[in-house]
Formats: C-alpha cells, structure tokens, sequence
C-alpha cells in the first residue's frame, strides 16, 4: 500500500477518540454490561453448548502474576513473588476447568489456545508445567491447534523456552514496546537491545514456528528518531508478527500511570506519525498491515484471511479461524459462548472465592439481541476487513450515517457493495471503530434507562 504521512488527517478524530482503548473487547466494551448476569445462567449457556459437540473450542488463560508493575500497563495483573501465591491460583483454576467441563463436557476439541496475562512465564517450569497439564486433563487440544502464549523476555531463559515447546506451545510474543533507554526508564521496564535479541534467537533455535513481538506507540518521551531507531532493530530480527500498539494513559483507572507525567507524552499529531513511522517500516519491508494494528508476512495465514475477506477478530485476538466459541479462564478473563458475552471477576480473590463455593466466577455475561450481533458484525468487519458490506449493515441506517460523515474527508468510500475504508482512512480505523462504539454505548443506555 502507499505509504505517506497523511497530513490532512483529522486530529479533532484523534482527540475525541485519542485515550479510547480499542483492543480485542472493543465490540465488548460498547454493551452495558449486566452485573446480574448469574452463574446459574452461565451454567445454562454451557449446557446449550454441550448439545454442539461437533463444535471446535478456542480457550484462553489468563495468568494475573507479574513480577514487577510497568508503568505503562492496562492489564489485569497482581505482583507477587510468592510461589504459594500461584500454586493456590493453579488449583483455582483446576476446580474451573472442572466446573465448566462437567457442563460442556469433558475432553472437548480446542482448536485455538492462548495464554496471556499478566506474565504466564513469571510461573516457574513446574508450575507452567502444570499449567498445560490440567487444560490438557479437561480438553483435549488438537494437534493442528493453534497454541500461543505470551511472555516476558526479562523472565525468559533457554530452559523455560524449550519446555515451554516441549508443552506444545508454536507461537510465543514477546513484550519489547520501546527500545530506547529514556523511554524504558520512563516507563519503568528496562530491557536492553542485547538482551531482546538473545531471547529472539534462542526462541528461534528452540523452534518456535511463529515469534511475535510488541511494540507501543504513545509512550512517554518517544520522538520518531527513537522510534525508528526501534523499528530497525525489530525488523532486524525478523519477527513473523509484529502488535503495533496505542498507548492510553489512564491514571484515574490505573493509578500506576501517575508516575507518567502527561507533559512527557507525545501529541495526538506525535502519535500518529510514530505509528505512521510503524506503518511504512513494516510495510516497506513486506509486511501485510493487518486490523488495526498487527503486521504480518505476506505467507501469514492472516494475510491470506484478510485477502480472502475472512480475517476474524475474538476475545484472543486476529484469527484466521471462524470459532465462536471462546471459553475464557482465569480471573478477568472475556469470552464468548453461544452467542452470550462473559467475563469472570477480575480481582484473583474473589474469583478464587467463588470457585471456593463451586460457582462459576462470571462477573458480567451479555447476551446479545440479532441487532447487538449484527453491529458488533459491522465492528468487526471494519476492523478486520475495512468494510462495512451493505447486507451486513441493512439494518443500521445511522451507523452507516456516521460512516458517511467521512467520506468528505477522504477516510471512506462509498459504493454499492457498501462503505470502504481508504488508505488513509486506516490511519484513523481505531477512531471510526470507537465511533461506533460510542453510539453502540450511548444507545445500549438509552434501552436500558427505558427499561427501568
Ligand atoms: S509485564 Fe505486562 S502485564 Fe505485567 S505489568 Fe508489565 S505490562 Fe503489565
């Protein structure tokens, strides 16, 4: 694709929309969320699944451990050096993968698992040993299944990466971010470059089939040389994905970013060249810019899912993979069953508490109406496929309004088969995305206040 530094971009759209997170729950996020959402009526959306046995299952398991807090971070994450702590996690977690298989049943096929965090290999080598052990006791993972998990170079060594193979796990990514030394002090997790590239290229000769890095863009004390300067030693490596993410400074939900002063962080306009540098580093090199954010090799299977117009995104993440069934574990984690949104508590306590009493720890659970589904659809498509095909979108006259106030701009295109999002219109995808969710939100309100 072209790639320039569009400069009549709308930054207003940036401004609006600049601290919305957009990540894998954003068509999640736009629902009111039902707190009443109970665990007699999760049991009863397992049940429903169990009658669809032929239905394969994606899984994921978030592991809520750190060693230490970066600043920067918007996960679900406790820091703890107790070992203790993580074994007593691991029993809860057993105890919900019994929960749910005596429901769905036991030994269901899983064609998509992912374990993220927090830090998964801040667990020691018993303890991720573990870990696979008792998924694999309750499911049974096919041998042509998709299996990721997330890790942090600083905790990783030559030993865990191979029994982190040995365990099954194909895909790993790694959290880089920044490389430069200001903005790693800035946000409080030094790694250096040497160290990067030992873990990368013992990953690679252990024999890891997909090595996936993060970078963030937004951080505090990024300038374009720096972040080039990053860029070039990423593509260096050679990493077969590369996340390309937005920071959101947050400090009134995630009190840790006070230690990030606003003065240090660049401006909406800064941003969007750092990710424009991002954009034209990966694509120049021959990377496929997928979604939002993600680029990938040509020979990617999501390269080949966006061609073909079939690229999903779920509770995971990108997915060549049409699975709508996502079984989440662990604390906070989202997932998505017969078409019912569910995300369990998020604090470890009192999702261990539950499990305690042999209750599902579900927080919220959504069950979507045909016009939630079909927005969230139209979401999606944009997201992944950067269309809003008409037939996907006939019943949603004023999403396609919205859409429409763009065109002027340049940031969509309208035709007959329905609205397409231009070259430099996916600059600013985040942004038409959170539109939508923003009108989603404010009209799931407006239906719950007319409920009362
Ligand atoms: S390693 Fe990741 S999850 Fe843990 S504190 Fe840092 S950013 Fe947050």
């Amino acid at each position: 694709m072209t790639s320039f530094l569009p400069s009549n971009l709308p930054l207003e759209l940036l401004e609006r929309h600049g601290h919305a997170p957009l990540s894998c729950g954003s068509a999640v996020n736009s629902l009111i969320r039902d707190n009443a959402f109970s665990d007699t009526e999760y049991r009863n959306v397992l049940t429903e699944l169990r009658q669809h046995t032929e239905e394969s299952l994606a899984i994921y398991v978030h592991v809520p451990f750190c060693h230490v807090r970066c600043l920067y971070c918007a996960c679900d994450t406790t820091v703890t050096h107790s070992s203790e702590k993580v074994d007593r996690y691991l029993d809860a977690l057993e105890s919900e993968l019994a929960l749910v298989t005596d429901t769905i049943g036991r030994g269901r096929r899983v064609n998509q698992l992912h374990v993220g965090g927090g830090t998964p290999n801040h667990l020691n080598e018993p303890q991720l040993a573990r870990l696979v052990e008792i998924i694999e006791r309750y499911f049974y993972i096919a041998p042509d299944a998709c299996t990721s998990i997330e890790c942090n170079p600083r905790r990783s060594s030559a030993g865990q990466l191979e029994l982190l193979y040995g365990l099954g796990f194909r895909r790993i990514s790694f959290g880089v971010q920044d490389l430069n030394a200001d903005v790693q002090r800035a946000i409080g997790r030094v790694q250096s470059l040497d160290m990067v590239r030992d873990v990368f290229l013992t990953a690679r000769e252990t024999g890891f089939h997909s090595i996936n890095l993060d970078l963030v863009y937004g951080l505090p004390f990024q300038t374009r040389a720096g972040f080039q300067s990053t860029l070039q030693h990423i593509l260096a490596l050679s990493p077969d994905r590369v996340a390309c993410f937005s920071y959101t400074h947050d400090p009134a939900t995630r009190p840790h970013q006070h230690a990030i002063s606003s003065d240090h962080l660049p401006s909406a306009a800064e941003k969007l060249a750092l990710f424009h540098d991002a954009v034209h580093a990966f694509t120049e090199a021959g990377y496929r810019w997928v979604g939002l954010d993600v680029f990938v090799r040509e020979t990617d299977e999501l390269a080949n899912a966006q061609t073909e117009g079939r690229l999903h995104h779920n509770a995971i993440g990108y997915t060549p993979l049409p699975s709508k069934q996502v079984l989440a574990f662990g604390p906070s984690g989202i997932g998505e069953v017969g078409g019912v949104l569910v995300q369990n508590e998020p604090d470890l306590k009192t999702w261990q508490a539950r499990l305690d009493h042999y209750q599902l720890p579900v927080a919220w659970g959504q069950r979507l109406s045909d016009t939630d589904r079909r927005r969230r659809e139209a979401i999606l498509s944009l997201m992944c496929n950067l269309q809003l095909p008409a037939n996907v979108a006939a019943d949603l006259a004023q999403d396609y309004d919205r859409l429409r106030e763009h065109i002027a701009q340049g940031l969509v295109e309208m035709s007959a088969d329905g609205i397409r999002v231009t070259d430099e219109g996916r600059y600013l995808l985040r942004h038409l995305c959170a539109e939508q969710d923003a009108f989603l939100e404010l009209e799931a309100a407006q239906r719950r206040l007319g409920s009362n």
